[in-house]
């Protein structure tokens, strides 16, 4: 009966079309980072955090671009926020834990993120933490960027940024100088410094941040996903140690 001389071949087209279905459906997710930068201000979070987040393809999010966008707005908020980073002084735990989950409820961040200036304390890495959890996520690596104290305020008091709000480009009176001294090579406005960029101002930074850093260390060393890089070296050969130690090609 030719029926019967079909069935084996029936079968194993049936077999095939399982095994296929198989692997369309359970193919892997492309992997998630949720990466955490640590380091003193000019330590270069900010620097390698944007170029990690070039080569991974999700987004950067600073908390201290995230305040000073809030407080040009000119709210009660904004004020109240802006004593705190004129002083250079961290804005309490639950202020900054409630704005912060705000921002990551954003579908830009579903397939990652990558934190600079937070956590800066134990309560605000708690939060993070349950809060990722909330959504079966979790931190996946921490890089801790070491800087010579001395070379943290040379790098600090000559950032200086283009004073107009659509431009806001980056230069270093010493490392990256304008042309012009003081002016903007891309579009001619006035150069500024941060308020809580002044020497005055960042000692009590780096103070606060060598106080708070050690328990923010252990936490993330318990957790087995701490990496300390040298961030004492030029842009280039930091950013390799990194994909180095997160085993990341490019
Ligand atoms: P940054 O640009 O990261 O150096 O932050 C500038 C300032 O914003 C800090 O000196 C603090 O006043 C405030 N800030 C930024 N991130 C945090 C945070 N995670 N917790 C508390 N304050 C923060």
């Amino acid at each position: 009966m030719p029926n019967m001389d079909l069935a084996p071949l029936f079968v194993l087209v049936i077999v095939a079309l399982v095994f296929v279905a198989e692997h369309l459906f359970t193919r892997k997710a492309p992997k998630q980072h949720y990466i955490v930068f640590i380091g003193a201000p000019g330590a270069g979070k900010g620097t390698q955090a944007t170029r990690l987040s070039k080569v991974l393809g999700i987004p950067h999010l600073s908390t201290g671009n995230l305040l000073r966008q809030i407080v040009k707005t000119g709210t009660p908020l904004a004020v109240t926020i802006r004593s705190y980073i004129e002083k250079g002084q961290l804005i309490p735990d639950e202020m900054l834990n409630t704005m912060l989950a705000e921002e990551l409820q954003g579908l830009e961040y579903v397939n990652g993120v990558i934190l600079d200036g937070s956590p800066r304390t134990l309560e605000q890495a708690e939060f993070i933490e349950s809060f990722l959890d909330g959504q079966g996520k979790e931190i996946t690596a921490v890089i801790n960027l070491e800087v010579n104290e001395d070379l943290l305020l040379e790098r600090i008091t000559g950032r200086r940024n283009c004073s107009n709000g659509n431009c806001g480009a980056g230069y270093h009176t010493k490392y990256m100088p304008s042309k012009k001294e003081g002016i903007c090579d891309l579009c001619g406005s006035t150069l500024a410094q941060r308020v809580d960029d002044s020497e005055s101002v960042l000692e009590e930074r780096i103070e606060r941040h060598n106080q708070r850093t050690q328990p923010l260390l252990a936490f993330y060393d318990e957790r087995s996903v701490l990496y300390n890089i040298n961030g004492n070296g030029n842009i280039e050969g930091i950013f390799d140690d990194i994909l180095d130690a997160l085993r990341i090609e490019t």
